[in-house]
C-alpha cells in the first residue's frame, strides 16, 4: 500500500474510530500506533510492511497463533451451513452442544454445564448475576454482595467493571454500583474478615483470577486458593474463578485454578476458547448449582445474549481446542514458560534496574525499580518507555503501571524456543539502550 493511502487511513482512524482502552490524546497526535493487515504464527504485519512479534498474543488471546487455515476452513463451512440460529426458548445447535460438552470434559471437578457469551466481560456479568439469582432461588435473597481483589481485572460491562479491582476502570464514571467490595489481593485472612463484617448472609460470591493478568501477572501464594475455598465453604459464599486469560492452556494446565488444587463453583472463560478468531466466552457452573437451578427455577431464565451459543463461534471454538490438544500446546506453554523464566533471570543478573521477575506458564512479568533494596520506582516510569522502544524494534509487549512499573509477556502458546529467544534478544537490546539513555543519563 502506498504511503499516501496509509496516511489517508490514519486520518480516517483519527476522525471516525474511537479506540478501546487507548490514549485518545496519542491517537489524535500520532494516529494509530500501527495498522495491522496480516498475521502468521507469532508475527503481525502492518500496512507499512513492518513485521512485529506479537509477544502478547494480541490481547492474551491468540493462543494458537495467527493465520490458521484450518480455522478459516471450519468457519467457512459452518457459516455456509448455519452461521447463527437462536438458543433462546430451548432452541439449540450442534456446535454449541458439542462445545459445551467438550469444555465440561476439560474443566476440573464437577464444572459440567456451560452458559455461552461473546467475551470475558459478559461472562463475568453473567457469573455475578447467576450467583445472585441462585441465592434468590435458594431462599437467601439478601446474599447479593460480590467481593473481588485489589488489582483484579474482570472487564468493562456494568457488573464486571464494578468487580474490577483496578480503580481507574471504576472511576471512568461517577456512579459505582452498590454491593461490590474489594479485599487485599494477597490476603485470604482479609477475605474472612470482610465476609464477617458484611455478614455472610449478605455475601453472594467471591471472584478472582487464578493469576491476575492486567493487574501485573500477580501470582498468589501457593496456599491462597485452598484458604479461599475453605473460607467460601465455611460461610456459604460461591467462589467464581475468572479464567478469561488463564483458561485453555496458558498456564501449562487446561485451567489456571488447577495449579492450586481446588474447584470453584463457577468458572468464566473467553479469549483462549477461540484464540480470538471469533468472539466467544462463557461460564461453567458446578453440578450442584445446575441441579439446584433445575429443581428450583420456575419459568424462564431471564438472562441471555442474542449470541449465546453462536453456531459459527462454537464451531471455531471446537476446532481451536482440537488444535490445542493435537499440537500439545498446554505442555508447550509449560516448557516454554520455564525457558522464559530462565531468560528473565539472566536479564535480572545483567540489569540492576530489574526488580522482581516472575512467570506462570506463558505469562511473564519483569518489574523495574530504581533501587532494588528500597523498591523505589523511576519517575517517569520506565516500562512505558521500554514498550515504545520495543515496538520500534518489532516486538509488542505491554506495560502495567498501576501500583508497579512492569513489563508483561503473554506470547502465543505455539511459540518455539528460537522464537522465544528472539523476544528475549529484543528485550535485552532495548534494556541495554535504556540503561545507557535513560538510567545512566537520566533522560
Ligand atoms: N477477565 C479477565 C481476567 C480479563 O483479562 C479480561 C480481558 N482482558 C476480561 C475479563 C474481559 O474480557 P473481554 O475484554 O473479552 O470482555
Amino acid at each position: 500500500m502506498t504511503v499516501q493511502l496509509v496516511e489517508q487511513l490514519k486520518s480516517l482512524d483519527q476522525k471516525h474510530f474511537l479506540h478501546p482502552t487507548s490514549s485518545i490524546e496519542e491517537q489524535q497526535i500520532y494516529g494509530p500506533a500501527a495498522i495491522f493487515c496480516e498475521g502468521k504464527g507469532i508475527y503481525l504485519k502492518d500496512l507499512g510492511g513492518k513485521t512485529y512479534i506479537d509477544g502478547m498474543s494480541s490481547l492474551w488471546n491468540v493462543n494458537i497463533g495467527h493465520g490458521r487455515t484450518e480455522i478459516a476452513e471450519v468457519a467457512k463451512e459452518q457459516m455456509e451451513k448455519l452461521a447463527f440460529s437462536s438458543c433462546f426458548a430451548t432452541f439449540s445447535n450442534e456446535p454449541a452442544i458439542k462445545l459445551a460438552a467438550k469444555i465440561a470434559q476439560m474443566a476440573p471437578g464437577d464444572l459440567n454445564t456451560v452458559f455461552f457469551t461473546s467475551g470475558g466481560s459478559e461472562s463475568n456479568d453473567t457469573a455475578i448475576k447467576l450467583a445472585r439469582h441462585y441465592w434468590i432461588l435458594k431462599g437467601q435473597p439478601n446474599r447479593q454482595k460480590i467481593i473481588s481483589r485489589t488489582l483484579s481485572y474482570h472487564g468493562v460491562a456494568f457488573g464486571s467493571t464494578n468487580a474490577t479491582g483496578i480503580e481507574g476502570f471504576r472511576k471512568f464514571t461517577n456512579s459505582p454500583a452498590p454491593d461490590f467490595y474489594y479485599v487485599n489481593k494477597d490476603s485470604a485472612a482479609e477475605l474472612r474478615k470482610l465476609i464477617l463484617e458484611l455478614g455472610p448472609e449478605n455475601v453472594a460470591a467471591f471472584i478472582s483470577e487464578p493469576v491476575q493478568g492486567a493487574g501485573g501477572v500477580n501470582v498468589p501464594k501457593p496456599d491462597y486458593f485452598k484458604e479461599v475455598r475453605e473460607i467460601c465453604d465455611e460461610y456459604g459464599v460461591l467462589f467464581i474463578a475468572d479464567e478469561v486469560i488463564t483458561g485453555f492452556g496458558r498456564t501449562g494446565k487446561n485451567f489456571g485454578i488447577e495449579h492450586f488444587g481446588v474447584v470453584p463453583d463457577m468458572m468464566t472463560f473467553a479469549k483462549g476458547v477461540s484464540s480470538g478468531y471469533v468472539q466467544l466466552g462463557g461460564v461453567l457452573i458446578s453440578e450442584k448449582i445446575h441441579r439446584d437451578l433445575c429443581a428450583l427455577s420456575k419459568g424462564i431464565l431471564m438472562h441471555g445474549y442474542t449470541y449465546s451459543g453462536h453456531a459459527l463461534a462454537c464451531a471455531v471454538g471446537l476446532k481451536n481446542i482440537e488444535i490445542i490438544e493435537r499440537e500439545g500446546l498446554v505442555q508447550n506453554a509449560k516448557e516454554m514458560g520455564e525457558e522464559m523464566l530462565k531468560g528473565f533471570q539472566a536479564l535480572q543478573k545483567k540489569y540492576d534496574f530489574i526488580g522482581k521477575v516472575r512467570t506462570f506458564g506463558l505469562l511473564g512479568a519483569i518489574e523495574f525499580v530504581k533501587n532494588r533494596e528500597t523498591g523505589e520506582r523511576f519517575d517517569p516510569l520506565l516500562s512505558p518507555i521500554a514498550v515504545k522502544e520495543m515496538v520500534k524494534r518489532g516486538l509488542i509487549l505491554r506495560t502495567v503501571t498501576y501500583d508497579q512499573d512492569t513489563l508483561v509477556f503473554s506470547p502465543p502458546l505455539i511459540i518455539t524456543k528460537d522464537e522465544l529467544n528472539d523476544i528475549l534478544r529484543i528485550v535485552d537490546e532495548t534494556l541495554a539502550y535504556l540503561q545507557n539513555e535513560v538510567v545512566v543519563k537520566g533522560v
